[in-house]
């Protein structure tokens, strides 16, 4: 069957307009009854943030996400388009995407006194019914309203005419999502003409008042401390924000290891092949665990998610440097590579007040210490290797990120003791990238994995240079 071209048509097809919250609570319920999976790809939030959301549509809210940074909230107002109808009718034309029953701009209720039911219309698709902006202190009542459009006062309309309004982004949005990323930002006046729009529906542009009967749904975001901070946003326009919806960090390793998969860069195709452990996953994803808890760290922005996906693009970069550098086709990251990661973590982290800026890498370089000691100890019982610990020689033991993975094999061979307990984490790992036969490449990285761990638990000493390290049997067992 042909789509309706007219609102003859379109009426003759019994096509029912609905209001953009009755349509997203259809869609969501038909969603609902299908048990089918409402936001692809956001990880963690199944049983905390999802069912929130869900009623806030089911209950026709304008809705806020309140979040500390990196918490995936642009990217949950983002996959609420698939809660629209693939397209709708609008009138053919219109800036502001009217109901073909009942516009509301005057160019088109003007088109339709004049043709009638033989009015044409077109059918706009999903993806053009959401827009966003970026609430900044600069944003202007013209940016999200509109103005008088100076040009088409020049052309003879008349000022007082509808006609001459430019409209801003959130009539463009009619029948559609807006979104206002970070709205304390907004300044008050703002606020508040954005309150008039929504609830009033009467708008003064330049003095001149218009009636505009928007259908929009307002999505918004912000940041916890921002939010509560007391006059950041105007009253009436916090009243009318149905549902405040909080958002988390993922709630366990697992899950932000699963995030981090998702969306680091890694699939690199060049040749050699980078295989990640599991446990320096962990790694990667416990630093960031750490930081959101550290004293040192400024918790009131956050650490964001994109902290543990950049950390990881870097571990992923050097081994894949050191690969290239020693003609290896097969690399695995190392310990010593970590200290690389100190260059995507700078300026993801906010230092407390009470830091000095310069202490920032000796923070970092504390978290990744603590990280490794964390993980290490899930996977090796210090006490159930007390004898090999004992029996280890006091010889000078070197590694390094630029070190071949052949030179690993080698210490293997010459050190028993190292040898049998690299076995005892492998066999321990229940890792699917990880062979029966450990390789050269994860040999290395075991190596430095158990040398770094004892360290931490104080077993042996280290000395780094750059990323040189000497580990050492301490002389005095504590
Ligand atoms: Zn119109």
């Amino acid at each position: 069957m042909q789509k309706p071209k007219t609102i003859r048509e379109l009426k003759d097809s019994k096509y029912e307009v609905l209001s953009i919250k009755d349509e997203m609570r259809k869609n969501l319920i038909t969603r609902l009854k299908e048990s089918e999976e409402l936001f692809p790809g956001i990880i963690g939030y199944d049983d905390t943030v999802i069912p929130q959301i869900e009623n806030a549509i089911l209950s026709k809210h304008d809705t806020l996400l309140l979040g500390l940074r990196g918490q995936a909230k642009t990217r949950i107002l983002r996959n609420l388009i698939n809660l629209l109808d693939e397209e709708i009718p609008i009138i053919k034309g219109c800036e502001i995407n009217d109901n073909p029953f009942h516009p509301v701009c005057k160019a088109c209720t003007d088109k339709v006194n004049e043709h009638g039911e033989y009015t044409e219309i077109t059918w706009l698709s999903r993806e053009y019914r959401y827009r966003e902006k970026l609430a900044t202190p600069d944003v202007t009542v013209a940016d999200l309203i509109g103005d008088i459009d100076l040009v088409k006062v020049a052309e003879g309309k008349y000022l007082s005419s509808e006609l001459t309004i430019h409209f801003g982004l959130i009539p463009r949005t009619n029948r559609g999502i807006f979104a206002i990323n970070e709205l304390p930002d907004l300044s008050p006046k703002i606020q508040v003409s954005l309150f008039n729009v929504l609830q009033e529906r009467d708008i003064q542009i330049r003095g001149y008042p218009i009636r505009l009967p928007l259908d929009v749904i307002l999505v918004f975001s912000a940041n916890p401390e921002d939010y509560t901070n007391r006059g950041r946003i105007v009253t009436p326009l916090k009243d009318r924000i149905g549902s405040v919806v909080t958002t988390h960090y993922p709630l366990t390793r697992d899950d932000g290891i699963r995030i981090i998969e998702q969306n680091a860069w890694i699939d690199r195709n060049c040749g050699i092949k980078v295989a990640i452990p599991k446990f320096m996953k962990e790694i990667i994803e416990e630093i960031s665990h750490i930081a959101r808890s550290s004293q040192e760290i400024n918790q009131s922005s956050g650490v964001s998610a994109r902290m543990s996906i950049c950390n990881y693009e870097t571990l992923t970069s050097n081994a894949e440097r050191r690969a290239i550098k020693t003609s290896e086709k097969d690399t695995v990251p190392r310990i010593s590579d970590l200290r690389h990661i100190f260059a995507s973590a700078r300026g993801k982290v906010e230092l407390d007040s009470t830091m000095d800026d310069e202490q920032e890498d000796e923070i970092l370089r504390k978290i990744t210490r603590e990280a490794i000691k964390n993980v290490f100890n899930q996977y090796f019982k210090i006490e159930a290797h007390q004898e090999e610990i004992r029996l280890l020689n006091d010889k000078n033991i070197y590694v390094s990120d630029e070190m071949p993975s052949e030179e690993y094999v080698k210490l293997l061979e010459s050190n028993k003791e190292i040898k049998k307990m690299v076995q005892g984490l492998h066999n321990k790992m229940e890792d699917v990238i990880m062979d029966r036969e450990i390789t050269p490449p994860m040999a290395a990285s075991l190596v430095e994995f158990l040398l770094d761990g004892l360290h931490a638990n104080k077993k042996l000493n280290k000395d780094e240079l750059g990323g040189k390290a000497t580990y050492k049997r301490r002389k005095i067992e504590i």
